[in-house]
């Protein structure tokens, strides 16, 4: 089936009129739709559990997105048994079809990129550019995988014998549990739930809490491609309750998760306990937190190290896995980099994601008193030259925070904020700044800026993280451009959008047959 080349979605041009427009439109197309109540789906049915819980716009935190259901453990059962039904015909569809499925998905959600990108604005707080990123992010995996399905099918040669044949194939593994964060909410889920079912899995999938609203595009898309009953499962609830049970569940039979180092952990060892009736290790993949760093050497072009340092430091409100929550600047521009940096910063304009300013509110009162709790902790540990208190507004607003002169052993330093903080470092030269990014628990993505090969051969060496990006943004990885995840404790380093990412969903066989 000769399917043309992956290509990345093109992004949406704003300064467009007509777009503003189409968003414009969206937005409001969604408001009308505020309050919605969202079902369970489970084997493809409608369920309403007894209690709900309110997702609510963290822009304007008295107006509620969303009620989702509350799910049970006997919920988290009955979509594991409805999931495996579904596997039994899911994992025999040829490739090729469940391919065209995909690629028409994408189409419909290119039909619904405004509306989908609504709803991310409305639930997480992203602007208009962040949600359109996250939209054609999901669009890419669809495009991504409905190739990679074809790739995974042709299977591997083996060694010839003289008296046998053998193929080495692959099997789908069985029913994969999907942990998605909230900060990525169609992208991250489409990525983990699309890798399962492109490699003929069959999924139940708890959405974050905090983004429940979001995720139904998604369901909607792939049942409008034809996707059978039961293939993709939506229980929502809180993680102590659907995200135990569904962990420890004997039938689950891997886990993929995206979220913190706190969750990840817990899920990691959960998931390696054998539960009574369990016939098989469960696999887990965990992409987590980081605490990434961005270099400014001397001998890079320093307007554009720190235009980049911003958009690492401050999109999205810093609430990336990827954010370059660390400045690094060696002792010949320190001083030059910090004053153009906070310049930039404090030229930043906080408010509603619906308006689209460059920075919106955080997530929801947690993560508000945390990354407030980790500014006090700052004004101890560093010089505050910008932001510091909370910002004006009807939500979750913080100023865009820069702390100088920290030390890189500092809590700021060290721990992942989620927020718009950065931690400005000091380095005697290339070496000592190499040495402070890689002082780090984690070693998700990292930025390099200077004009010297020999320290970006340097940089591509030592710098330990799974994604080092030289004179660019640390932020903004494109599917099958750069695959993504981190080293260390940012996870088990799967590379979503990567061309050994199905393997993670797939188990080879080997058949051998004997000639006669
Ligand atoms: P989180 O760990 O709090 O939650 C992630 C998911 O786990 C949610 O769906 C949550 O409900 C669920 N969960 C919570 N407790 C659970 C339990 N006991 N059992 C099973 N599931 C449980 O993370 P978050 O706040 O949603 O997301 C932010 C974090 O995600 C940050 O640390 C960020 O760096 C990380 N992240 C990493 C990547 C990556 O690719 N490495 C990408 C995006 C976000």
């Amino acid at each position: 089936m000769g399917l043309s080349e992956f290509r990345n979605e093109p992004f949406t041009d704003f300064t467009q009129e007509p777009n503003q427009q189409a968003m414009r439109e969206a937005l409001a197309s969604v408001e009308a739709r505020l309050g919605v109540e969202l079902p369970l789906v489970i084997g493809g049915a409608r369920i309403r559990a007894d209690e709900r819980f309110a997702s609510i716009n963290p822009s304007k935190k008295d107006q509620v997105v969303a009620l989702a259901q509350k799910a049970t453990a006997q919920h988290v059962d009955q979509a594991i048994e409805a999931a495996w039904r579904a596997f039994q015909v899911w994992k025999r569809v040829p490739p090729e079809e469940r391919s065209a499925l995909f690629l028409r998905a994408a189409d419909r959600l290119r039909r619904r990129k405004f509306e989908a990108a609504a709803w991310m604005v409305l639930e997480v707080g992203k602007n208009w550019a962040e949600a359109d990123a996250d939209v054609a992010e999901a669009i890419d995996h669809l495009e991504y995988f409905a190739r990679e399905i074809l790739r995974y099918a042709e299977g591997k040669p083996t060694v010839p014998h003289p008296q046998e044949v053998s193929y080495y194939t692959y099997e789908p593994l069985g029913v994969v549990a999907v942990i998605p964060p909230w900060n990525f909410p169609l992208a991250i889920p489409m990525g983990m739930a699309l890798g399962a079912i492109a490699a003929g899995n069959t999924v139940v999938l708890k959405p974050s809490s905090d983004a429940p609203a979001t995720i139904y595009t998604f369901l909607e898309i792939m049942e409008e491609a034809g996707l059978p009953p039961g293939v993709l499962n939506i229980v929502t609830g809180s993680g102590a309750t659907v995200g135990d049970a569904l962990v420890q569940h004997p039938r689950v039979r891997m886990v993929a998760f995206t979220g913190s180092r706190e969750v990840g952990c817990r899920i990691y060892e959960q998931a390696a306990k054998v539960q009574p009736g369990q016939i098989w290790l469960k696999r887990v993949i965990a992409e987590m937190g980081g605490k990434n760093a961005v270099v400014v050497d001397e001998e890079a072009d320093l307007e554009e190290a720190v235009a980049a340092a911003v958009v690492s430091g401050y999109g999205y409100q810093g609430q990336k896995c990827s954010a370059g929550s660390r400045l690094v600047v060696t002792q010949p521009v320190y001083d030059r980099v910090l004053e153009a940096f906070v310049e930039r910063v404090r030229a930043l304009e906080v408010g509603p994601a619906k308006d689209n300013y460059p920075v919106g509110p955080v997530i929801n009162e947690r993560a508000y008193r945390s990354i407030l709790d980790f500014i006090e902790v700052g004004k101890r540990e560093g010089r505050l030259l910008c932001g510091g208190e909370p910002a004006d507004g009807e939500g979750y607003y913080i100023q865009p925070t820069v702390f100088a002169d920290v030390d890189p052993q500092a809590r700021i330093a060290q721990e992942e904020i989620f927020g718009p903080v950065v931690a400005v470092i000091r380095a005697r030269d290339f070496d000592h700044a190499l040495a402070i990014a890689n002082n780090s628990q984690y070693g998700l993505t990292g930025a390099v800026f200077t004009r010297n090969p020999e320290k970006i051969a340097r940089a591509r060496s030592e710098f330990w993280c799974g994604n080092l990006y030289i004179n660019r943004k640390c932020t903004g990885a494109l599917v099958g451009v750069h695959p993504f995840g981190g080293f260390n404790m940012s996870g088990t380093d799967t590379k979503v959008g990567g061309p050994d990412y199905l393997l993670y969903f797939l188990q080879p066989k080997v058949t051998s047959i004997k000639f006669r």
